[in-house]
């Protein structure tokens, strides 16, 4: 048995919000996969939780039909055995009924690792807190996994990490962010720190800029409503994106310590040059999608597809963030983020500087600068761009080839999905991965600044075509640098 798979100890994991969306598609499946591969001991119990009158055979049935539809190739035995640990209790986290039984059914095992996820709107987080405290359910087996998003500003990200806290330490509280969860995310720090080629060049001297982009083709689609409070810098921005910058520009963490990496994580945020209203316009552009096409089909646009005359929420942002420090002073970090963009895609992309001289003609072709690109999806993987001679007879004519390591065809294994890793990191009791509560409060401090900006300046987001990469001042914003947005086929 590989190391990757060892069993986990066994567990008690109860997922509130056990019926919805992000239970269902992903949770449910990503637990099915650790079973199948032997990490999952079958002493161990999985117990949705909402309100719907189920019991513990309606709801198998869900999770049946949520394997089914999720997994390839599932072998109805394996499953059946699977649903022997499916259970489910009726509780609304609002109400007291039923939270007597709840309690006696998990008191039933009090070893066993208590993993308490919270797959509900945040504004149900205190609640079920206080629930589990009252019932003592907090004890130091127990856990909690907060979904985002944690607040939609610095005080209201204090409150729920106030009120979870009265009742969870801070080592027992699991802030999820399942992009640190990808293959290639990880893959960033074995590149980064496994290899000696790597980091005598990451810094200003040897690299030219990074572009980060979470690219979606999908609108808001049937979360207009939550998405019209939040949109993308909330969605997207203060969390995923700027994790995956810090995972790019943290300084070496002197172990994999959760705290050691967690620390370096910090100061990168705390280093952020702060946008505000003396710079929005200059640094960020907002956008938002008019009716357009998306996979060759004509879609509506966002007013539309949120059935409002207007609305000031941007639905696309770009950004040029720099960061105050001796490494990466002076080295744009372009970001964008948005709805029906032309592609699925989100991807790192490291630019190194142009070389200082070429020995080459000009017949040999153009010398590109070297490029690190990491992709997380779609096809995981990660391409050095390099510049080789093309082969043969004909003169010396110079190619930018990349030296491919994607993934899936590399090692001729499935990628895990994020949450799979995530979960058991929760039960095994290593944080390494999840955001420690200073991290989201300097991801406010930065980000809260830019959105009082954009209110302050009464501007309402640029108009995009559904189908296209943003406003086309996004393009400016990188162009009047003298770069471009780098869209590698992928
Ligand atoms: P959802 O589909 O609306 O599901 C909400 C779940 O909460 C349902 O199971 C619902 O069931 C339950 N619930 C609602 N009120 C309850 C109450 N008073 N007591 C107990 N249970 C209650 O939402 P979701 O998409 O799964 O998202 C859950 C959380 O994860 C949200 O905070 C979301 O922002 C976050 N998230 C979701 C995704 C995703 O891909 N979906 C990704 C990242 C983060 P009943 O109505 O029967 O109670």
């Amino acid at each position: 048995m590989s190391v990757a798979s060892l069993p986990v100890e066994p567990f008690d994991l109860v997922i509130f919000g056990g019926t919805g969306d992000l239970a269902i598609r992903k949770l449910l499946p990503a637990l099915y996969h650790r079973y199948i591969d032997g990490q999952i001991r079958p002493e161990s119990r999985i117990v949705g939780v909402a309100r719907e009158a189920l019991d513990d055979n309606g709801y198998r049935a869900q999770v049946r039909a949520a394997v089914e539809a999720a997994v390839d190739h599932v072998v109805p035995a394996t499953l059946d055995s699977f649903l022997t640990m499916v259970g489910y209790r009726p509780l609304d986290a609002r109400k007291a009924d039923g939270w007597d039984d709840f309690a006696a059914m998990l008191g039933a095992q009090p070893d066993h690792v208590r993993v308490f996820y919270l797959s509900t709107s945040p504004e149900l987080f205190v609640d079920i807190c206080e629930r589990l405290g009252g019932y003592g359910l907090n004890g130091d087996n127990a856990r909690v996994v907060l979904e985002k998003p944690i607040g939609r500003d610095l005080a209201s990200a204090n409150v729920i990490n106030d009120a979870v806290g009265r009742f969870f330490t801070e080592s027992q509280i699991y802030r999820i962010d399942h992009y640190l969860g990808k293959e290639t995310v990880q893959n960033l720090l074995a590149l980064r720190f496994g290899n000696a080629l790597f980091e005598p060049l990451w810094n200003s001297a040897h690299i030219d800029h990074v572009q980060i982009t979470v690219a979606e083709t999908l609108g808001v689609g049937r979360r207009g409503s939550y998405y019209d409070r939040a949109g993308a810098l909330r969605d997207m921005v203060q969390n995923h994106i700027l994790q995956l910058l810090c995972m790019v520009a943290m300084e070496p963490p002197a172990s994999l310590a959760p705290d050691a990496v967690r620390d370096e994580k910090l100061k990168v945020l705390r280093s952020l040059r702060p946008i505000n209203d003396s710079n929005a316009a200059q640094f960020t552009v907002r956008g938002q999608y008019r009716a357009g096409a998306a996979d060759g089909q004509g879609v509506p646009g966002y007013l539309e597809e949120l059935g409002e005359k207007e609305s000031r929420t941007e639905t696309f942002v770009a950004l040029k963030a720099e960061i105050g420090n001796w490494r990466w002073a002076g080295v744009p970090f372009y970001l964008r983020t948005g709805k029906r963009l032309p592609s699925r895609v989100s991807e790192i992309v490291v630019t190194f500087r142009a070389l200082p001289h070429s020995i080459f003609d000009a017949s040999s072709g153009p010398l590109l600068p070297n490029r690190l690109t990491v992709r997380l999806q779609p096809d995981e993987g990660v391409k050095l761009w390099l510049t080789i001679k093309h082969p043969g007879p004909g003169g010396l004519r110079l190619r930018h080839v990349p030296l491919d390591m994607t993934f899936a065809s590399a090692f001729g294994v499935q990628q895990p999905d994020a949450y799979e890793r995530l979960l058991l990191d929760v039960v095994r009791g290593n944080p390494t991965l999840f955001m420690r509560r200073d991290e989201v409060e300097a991801a406010w401090k930065w980000a809260g600044p830019i959105l009082e900006a954009w209110e302050a300046s009464g501007d309402t987001p640029k108009a995009y075509t559904a189908g296209t990469w943003g406003p086309s001042a996004a393009v400016a914003l990188i162009e009047r640098d003298g770069r471009n947005w780098t869209e590698d086929a992928p």
